[in-house]
């Protein structure tokens, strides 16, 4: 008896919720769909380049799908290739694993200048994910402002003010190491609406901050407090102990001649975007915390910017024929069960939080569901699928062409580089067209 399930999206979640149906007590078989020819999902495209170990994690998903239960179906979206009716018919479960890849918005005025640029496009655009190839961010100017004090925000500003030299060990495209490298950018700002003890950035990539060959962290001691309050004891008053005491070793340490500055700048709200069709500068309101929210104080500030990234969470969108809670941005469900037959997964179940290993739970919860829930009942599974896409023209990229793809990006690295990302999904693409190489030619022997 095997239940037939498709898993969509393939990023922490999906290969999670792989991962716990293959060590569940039922037998499975799972088809994992990503709507682009690569697997990994937001390790791939989200994990800043320069965290390389973090993006290790892979070699666990990739033992999943050399499963012989697990195919990938790569280069197909569902709602333009297969609808979720489709699916429904072909397999006994369905898990949407899709996450959360558009940007919230600050709600300003001001918002649709350039020069505004969400997280998630900036953060594609220097992780070289194929839609974020041509968005070209000006780069132009002497001052940057972050608006967050999240983890998104940090990776943003380190990825700004690093040298080509601290990002050597990356696989920051090229296009983007030079954009970068290239700019006259000084200051870049990371503007949290609350302080420091609020905020949100883990500890490691905090210190990071105090670790840079060009660029130094800069904080005002005034803003930082002697401790931090009367929290309960506990992991969180422990993160945000380490987070204070790292504060305070930036505020304390010595000045030097640096090429950029990272400045950590507290309890202030941005209220708008000023500038004609570009942004030209940000006006922000002072901030105090009472009962752990931000209040206006009444007194604002401005300063000249070039380029504002909001970074301030993402939002999932709706899936075609399920419904969709507008306001968490996720889809309505018991524990990852949207109805029976129906899975929920990371961010698109929960909201963007958490790091990569909070999506385990969540595959574990989901392959409980349906182990209780679904039957084998013959269904066609990938057989339908394949069908389908047949007929529509569209050719799936499978585990062994993203071998493929992925060999190509290992082989086009320079050294000590790990890849060299294709940047469009037709460069991806290109390799599985491309003939073999003659063996003659390669070992260098006169074919003759
Ligand atoms: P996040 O951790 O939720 O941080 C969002 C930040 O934006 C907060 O500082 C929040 O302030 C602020 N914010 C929200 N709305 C705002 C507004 N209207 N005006 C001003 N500030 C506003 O989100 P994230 O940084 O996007 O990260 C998403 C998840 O991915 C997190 O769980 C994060 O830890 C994870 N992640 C982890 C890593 C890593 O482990 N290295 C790297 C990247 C991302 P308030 O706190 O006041 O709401």
């Amino acid at each position: 008896m095997t239940i037939q399930v498709a898993i969509v999206g393939t990023g922490p979640a999906g290969f999670y919720a792989a991962e716990a149906l293959l060590k569940s007590d039922a037998e499975c078989r799972i088809d994992m769909i990503d709507r682009l020819p690569t697997p990994f999902g937001l390790v791939r495209y989200g994990v800043a380049p320069d965290h390389q170990t973090t993006k290790r994690v892979t070699r666990v998903y990739t033992k999943i799908l050399r499963r012989e239960e697990v195919e990938f179906f790569g280069n197909v979206e569902v709602g333009r290739d297969v609808t979720l009716d489709e699916l429904r018919s072909a397999y006994d479960a369905v898990v949407f694993a899709t996450g959360a890849a558009h940007d919230c918005s600050l709600g300003i005025p001001g918002e649709d200048k350039g020069g505004v640029i969400g997280s998630a496009s900036f953060v594609g655009w220097y992780n070289a994910h194929p839609d974020m190839r041509d968005l070209d961010p000006d780069l132009g100017c002497t001052a940057a402002a972050v608006i967050g004090n999240g983890n998104v925000a940090i990776d943003i500003a380190r990825v700004l003010v690093k040298t080509r030299e601290d990002m050597a060990e990356s696989d920051l495209p090229p296009y983007a190491a030079d954009a970068i490298a290239r700019s006259p950018l000084r200051d870049v700002y990371m503007f949290g609406r609350r302080g420091p003890i609020e905020a949100k950035f883990t500890n490691v990539e905090l210190r990071e901050m105090g670790h840079l060959e060009d660029a130094l962290a800069v904080v005002d001691p005034a803003q930082l407090p002697d401790d931090v309050g009367d929290l309960p004891e506990g992991r969180d008053r422990r993160l945000k102990e380490k987070n204070l005491a790292t504060l305070k070793g930036f505020a304390a340490q010595a000045g030097r001649e640096v090429a950029r500055r990272a400045h950590f700048a507290f309890f202030a709200t941005p209220v708008e975007i000023l500038g004609g069709d570009r942004v030209e500068g940000l006006r922000l309101e002072r901030t105090r915390v009472v009962a752990g929210r931000a209040v206006g104080t009444g007194e604002f500030f401005e300063i000249p910017c070039g380029l504002v990234i909001p970074a301030v969470g993402y939002r999932s969108i709706a899936v075609e024929g399920l419904p969709f809670d507008e306001k968490s941005a996720t889809i309505p469900n018991h524990d990852g069960r949207v109805e029976p037959g129906i899975y929920v997964v990371g961010w698109i179940k929960r909201g963007p939080s958490g790091v990569i290993g909070t999506n385990r739970p969540d595959g574990v919860k989901v392959a409980g569901h349906i182990v209780s829930d679904c039957r084998d009942s013959g269904k066609p599974a990938g057989h339908r699928l394949r069908s389908l896409l047949a007929g529509r023209g569209v050719g799936p990229v499978s585990f062994a062409d993203w071998e493929a793809i992925d060999a190509a990006e290992i082989a086009a690295a320079v050294p000590p580089a790990p890849r060299r990302k294709f940047e469009t999904v037709a460069a991806m693409l290109s390799v599985l067209e491309a003939p073999a190489a003659p063996a003659l030619a390669v070992s260098g022997s006169d074919p003759e």
